[in-house]
């Protein structure tokens, strides 16, 4: 069955899941429920009416501001919630099968979540990456275009590269960055896990190298990995297999 058809449902229910992803992002790494409480205006406490809680919609009706106090509310809400949206849609636009679509939503929920921890605390949280593992090797049983085999082998590639990398270089990278490795090769199989960490260190080397330009960064200042993983992955997720063929049609004489 194609997927196509369903972009439209595909974005709405990508803004849903943002909107969880965005409470994922603020409460795992500071060990609190992610169903109770319900969400509060974190200015001054009040709870939010569900009609303030629509993904996107609520931020551009209250115009970024909450209808108690007023305060700001941070621009990265409707933006988690849109990006998680266009990632969605795209999988339906992409996928194969329904299989590969179910998967593909996993996979590119726990990417934005982990990606956005990242960001903000310095840490790739194992609850996220260790049970994404196991879940991206059992869901290649479904007959999505990753076989058991593929997945086996990205978990052994990506997590053995990633090791290795620790070892020579003696830090510049963590044990998160490992076990999203060893994550990604769980979904994608090797192929396009090798293709996603390829491109996630010219990715994370450009953007490296603007940040010092501009000054933004010092060289001593640390840039987490996990964020340029993750973008990575999700390119691989979703064009991983057009950007291989054309490079093997490219390369081959
Ligand atoms: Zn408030």
């Amino acid at each position: 069955m194609p997927t196509q058809p369903l972009i439209p449902v595909a974005a709405v229910i990508g803004a849903v899941i943002g909107s969880f992803l965005n409470v994922v992002i603020v409460r795992l790494p500071r060990n609190e429920s992610l169903v109770a409480p319900r969400s509060r205006c974190r200015a001054c406490g009040t709870e939010l009416y569900w009609f303030d809680n629509i993904p996107v919609l609520s931020f551009l009706a209250l115009r970024g501001c909450c209808r108690a106090c007023g305060a700001a509310i941070s621009w990265r809400y409707p933006a988690i919630e849109g990006l998680t949206a266009l990632l969605f849609a795209a999988a339906a636009w992409r996928s194969p099968s329904i299989a590969d679509l179910l998967v593909a939503w996993l996979f590119l929920a726990a990417l934005v979540a982990i990606a956005g921890i990242d960001l903000e605390h310095q840490l790739i949280p194992d609850h996220l990456t260790l049970p994404g593992i196991v879940v991206g090797f059992l869901t290649s049983f479904l007959g999505t275009r990753v076989s058991w085999l593929d997945s086996l082998l990205g978990i052994l590639a990506l997590g053995g590269i990633l090791v290795a990398v620790i070892i020579l270089s003696g830090g510049g990278m963590g044990g998160g960055d490992v076990k999203l490795g060893a994550m990604m090769g769980a979904f994608l199989g090797y192929k396009l896990a090798l293709l996603a960490l390829f491109l996630a260190v010219i990715l994370g080397g450009f953007v490296a190298l603007a940040l010092l330009f501009t000054g933004i960064r010092r060289r001593k200042d640390p840039i987490p990995f996990g964020p340029f993983l993750a973008t990575a992955a999700a390119v691989a997720t979703l064009w991983g297999e057009i950007i291989l063929s054309w490079y093997l049609s490219a390369f081959s004489f």
